[in-house]
């Protein structure tokens, strides 16, 4: 397909609304990168909370080498049925394993439609925020290197994915951007009333996080505030 006018100064980054791609943003912009913003809309339960976090980083951040954010749907219902992502019930919690918060082919789901997007856009780097101790199958080097010859064979062009997180833990990234706006950042698996939930394996894993920032973890959690049911 021809292309409709990307760069290949551009680098796209997928961007969930989270802290570690949040962080990656900022990072590439320390760069003097020129960032393209794509977001995967996969109905999953916490969607409407993920926009809105993005919406809001991206105006706080207010930077002219980011481009209008591109919202591609990938949306899993028909795959994933009665699962907790889609539910919001019966979600992860602190005391779950690495396994329990498997999405079964997260990564090529979020990655086919974005890369075929960079493709036709002339666009050549997608970056990703994969941390260091990422168990899934679908985080191995292996797995990425594949992928990329593969839609690389089925499109004749190179679209390049970068982790430059992939051997740093969270604390480490939150060292390299901590002056971002990072409290607009969201990441629960079953957000309630617009907050974080607290209870989920995503809140636990960012209050920790968080918690050794200067100024501690400014998140409100929704079980604080009495706001989470019985679902858990
Ligand atoms: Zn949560």
């Amino acid at each position: 397909m021809k292309s409709s006018g990307g760069t290949s100064e551009t680098t796209a980054i997928l961007l969930s609304g989270g802290l570690d791609s949040a962080i990656l943003l900022g990072h590439l912009l320390d760069q003097g990168v020129r960032v393209q913003p794509i977001y995967i809309a996969t109905d999953c339960i916490w969607q409407a909370a993920e926009q809105q976090a993005i919406e809001q980083f991206l105006a706080v951040l207010g930077s002219d080498a980011t481009l209008p954010l591109v919202e591609l749907a990938v949306p899993l219902a028909d795959l994933y049925g009665e699962h907790w992502s889609m539910t919001g019930s019966n979600v992860p919690d602190e005391s779950t394993s690495d396994e329990a918060v498997l999405l079964w082919g997260r990564n090529p789901l979020l990655l086919v439609k974005a890369m075929l997007w960079c493709s036709i856009h002339g666009i050549s780097r997608l970056a990703l925020a994969t941390l260091q101790g990422n168990p899934f199958s679908d985080a191995s080097p292996r797995f990425f290197r594949q992928f990329a010859m593969s839609l690389a064979t089925a499109t004749c062009t190179d679209v390049n994915i970068l982790r430059p997180f992939a051997e740093m833990s969270k604390a480490e990234i939150l060292g390299l951007r901590s002056d971002l706006p990072l409290h607009l950042t969201v990441s629960c698996l079953a957000p309630r009333a617009g907050k974080h939930c607290g209870v989920c394996n995503k809140c636990a894993e960012r209050a920790e996080a968080l918690r050794l920032m200067p100024g501690g973890d400014p998140t409100i959690y929704a079980n604080e505030l009495g706001l989470v049911d019985q679902i858990f």
